[in-house]
Order: C-alpha cells, then structure tokens, then sequence
C-alpha cells in the first residue's frame, strides 16, 4: 500500500480542497484527515459516521474535596497555574482548571493528604465513517485540548490497519500544517509527501521549513504552488530555489473563484467545473501518481 500526505507551511493554501479533487480523481483509496486541529476535510466529503470512539491523549489532575485538607502544597507546585484557590467559609478550598492543566502530575504525587486523582481525560473522539469517495478515517479534538500528534498516529494506524484488511492500495492523507509535532506524526514513514504554497513571501518561508522537514525524514516531496498566477515572479522564484534543492514539481495550479464557489456547494473542484483548473489538478494528479510509483 501506498500512502501520500498532502501537508503546508501553515494553513489557508488549498491543502485540503487538493485532498478532496485527489478523492475524486484516485481510486481504491482510504481517506484520513491528519489535520485534527482544524479538521475540515468533513465539509467538503460529507462522510457518513460508522462508528466513534473515545481518544484520551493524556491525564488530568482533579482534587477530590472530601481528602483535600486545604494546605495549599498543590497551588504552589503547579507550574501551570492550573490549581486555584476558592474563598470558602469553611477554610481554603482549591480546584484544578482541567484547561490549564498540563498532566505532569506532580500536584498529584506530592499531595501529603492523596486527595488529588490523576487519571486518563477524554479528550476527542475518532471516526470512522463512510463517503462517496471511500473511507474516511477522521477525528474531533476537544477544545482547548492537545496531544493531536498522538491523534494522527492514531489515525493513521487505522487508516492503514483498515486498508490491509480491505485490500486497498492507497492511503491519501490531510496533513497539519506548519512543521510542528503533528505534522511529523503525519509524514513519518509516508511514501510520498505533497507540499501546497501559495506564491508568496511567506509562501516561500515556509516552503522551506516543510522542504528541510521532508528532507529530515527522508521523504519524497514534490511541489505544488497553488494560484501561482496571482503572481508569477515569486512563483518562479520558488520553484527555482526549490529545484536547486532538488525538489521537483507536482504542478502549478491557476486562481480559480470556482474553487470557494465548490467548496460553499460542498463538493470538490473536479466535481464543480470541468474548467482549466480541474485539467491542472488532473495533470497534477497524474503526477502524483507517477511519483507513487
Ligand atoms: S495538596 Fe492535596 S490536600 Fe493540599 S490542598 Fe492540594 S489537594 Fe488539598
Ligand atoms: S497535573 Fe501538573 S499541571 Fe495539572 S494541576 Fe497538577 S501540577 Fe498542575
């Protein structure tokens, strides 16, 4: 099986609506969004939900009142702020802010009085679920709450457990952007990796952020600069200094309105407009495709 992770120096560039006309172009393929702290692949291939399951990325502190002697030993050691004290007519009273909280527990091991317990925290569910392109692996993370590295490793070991056991040959992949940890849980031990920029001064930072982590990895990469039309100069430069580094391109894609225009019909570009920038998505595709292998 073959797994391509479509990623960005940060979001906004058209990451994801190439995922959804890489749905409708691919075929035999399982889908997972990686991009757990913005999930929106959903929007556009309305899946239909199979089943959920809990995620607990890590454990939270919380005091059980009827232990706690009020001594204030865990205020003082949090170094996150997290444990407040409450005025109370009968003494001090303190509380864990389950936001704030980091999980490191040390409130919890130097409690003299053991009134604080420290133990799993829900903190988003997964999904499998059924689309008219495929299945599609994907999750909601709580609010406020982290450790979405852990989610994506978690769902890639589905979506690829999945594709082994129903013969499927092609994992395509919604990465986080930026180069942080969940975007290095989204791309290590992929095949291939798609990079998204937009021609730009930032564009082009941050393609070189995502072109040293490829690198880093050992990853194939291949370049994609979307509405490179909205201004060519830097879309050349780009291309030109990410060639020197041996980057080649997957393709360039023209500005489209049409692509909102999709996007508010809840379909993918491929679907909405046979137009010129489908043919520059299906061109790129192809090579995808060939870089695969
Ligand atoms: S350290 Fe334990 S006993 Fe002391 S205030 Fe905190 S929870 Fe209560
Ligand atoms: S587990 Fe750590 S972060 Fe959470 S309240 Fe206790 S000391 Fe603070």
């Amino acid at each position: 099986m073959k797994e391509v992770v479509v990623i960005s120096g940060k979001g906004g560039t058209g990451k994801t609506s190439l995922v959804a006309a890489f749905a409708a172009l691919a075929e035999r393929k399982i889908l997972v969004d990686c991009d757990v702290d913005a999930a929106d692949l959903h929007l556009v291939l309305n899946p239909r939900i199979g089943s959920r399951e809990d995620f607990s990325g890590g454990k939270k502190a919380s005091i059980m009142e009827e232990r706690c002697t009020g001594c204030g030993r865990c205020h003082e050691v949090c170094r996150f702020d997290a444990v407040s004290s409450l005025a109370d007519p009968d003494g001090r009273r303190f509380v864990v802010n389950p936001i704030a909280c980091e999980g490191c527990g040390l409130c919890a091991r130097l409690c003299p009085a053991e009134a604080i317990r420290f133990e799993p925290a829900v903190s988003g569910q997964w999904f499998l679920s059924s689309t008219p392109y495929g299945p599609m692996v994907h999750a909601r993370l709580g609010i406020a709450q982290s450790n979405s590295g852990k989610l994506v490793s978690l769902l890639r070991r589905e979506a690829r457990e999945l594709a082994e056991k129903e013969g499927f040959k092609l994992l395509i992949a919604d990465g986080s952007p930026g180069i942080g940890c969940p975007v290095i849980a989204s791309i290590t031990g992929a095949d291939l990796v798609v990079a998204v920029t937009e021609p730009t001064c930032s564009g082009l930072h941050d393609v070189r952020r995502v072109v040293d982590l490829a690198g880093h990895f050992r990853i194939p990469l291949l370049l994609c600069i979307n509405k490179w039309d909205i201004n060519p100069e830097i879309a050349d430069r780009i291309e030109q200094e990410t060639g020197q580094r041996g980057v080649r391109m997957a393709g360039r894609i023209r500005y489209d309105p049409a692509v909102t225009k999709a996007q508010i019909m809840k379909t993918t570009i491929i679907e909405y407009t046979g137009g010129a920038i489908s043919a520059d998505i299906r061109a790129l595709w192809r090579n995808v495709v060939y870089a695969l292998g």
